[in-house]
């Protein structure tokens, strides 16, 4: 049958991020696992348990509508969950480590984000007020982290940047100048 309404369409996009977050639920605890600074362990270990509740808050929009809320695989969340695990297997050291791992989880954020940004402005144009509320609160979640990850990223990037001897292409930075000249 021809799926012709806003609402079918609202409900397969839940779906597919039920499925997402769930993939998230297995995948953080091996990115919590892989890193060497804590601040970014426990970072992956806090965004699992609110990845919990995020699971648990589209449960409940599912109770709400009386629908099921598997039925959907989100292959593109496979994918991001897929080269972290390549990343994962790749032997760079502490920092570089937690440097790689920090774009994989970006790159999972802003999947996120966009996602639950078309469902928040489908559950508008749907009426369903409830829903918002909740898909906010995730989407919130989500921006945060990004967030964090971003500061985390000022702080481990320069260390995973230390081995760098010098620059051989172009102008030395600013940095490597001052060194040279001490
Ligand atoms: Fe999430
Ligand atoms: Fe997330």
């Amino acid at each position: 049958m021809r799926k012709d309404s806003l609402r079918e369409l609202y409900v397969d996009e839940l779906r597919d991020l039920y499925s997402a977050e769930t993939q998230m639920v297995k995948a953080l605890p091996k990115l919590a696992k892989a890193s060497s600074n804590a601040a970014l362990r426990q970072g992956f270990e806090e965004h699992l348990r609110q990845t919990s509740e995020q699971v648990s808050r589209l449960e409940q929009i599912f109770e709400m509508i009386g629908e099921k809320a598997n039925g959907r695989k989100c292959l593109g969340m496979e994918g991001l969950v897929k080269e972290g695990a390549e990343t994962i297997k790749e032997d760079y050291e502490g920092a570089l480590m937690d440097a790689a791992l920090i774009g994989t989880a970006q790159r999972v954020e802003h999947y996120e984000i966009a996602g639950y940004g078309t469902v928040r402005a489908f559950a508008e144009l749907l009426g369903e007020n409830e829903h918002v509320s909740l898909i906010e609160q995730t989407l919130e979640e989500e921006k945060q982290t990004d967030q964090k990850l971003t500061q985390l990223a000022k702080q481990i990037n320069p260390e995973a940047g230390q081995g760098e001897e010098e620059i051989e292409v172009g102008q030395p930075s600013k940095q490597t100048r001052t060194k040279r000249a001490a």
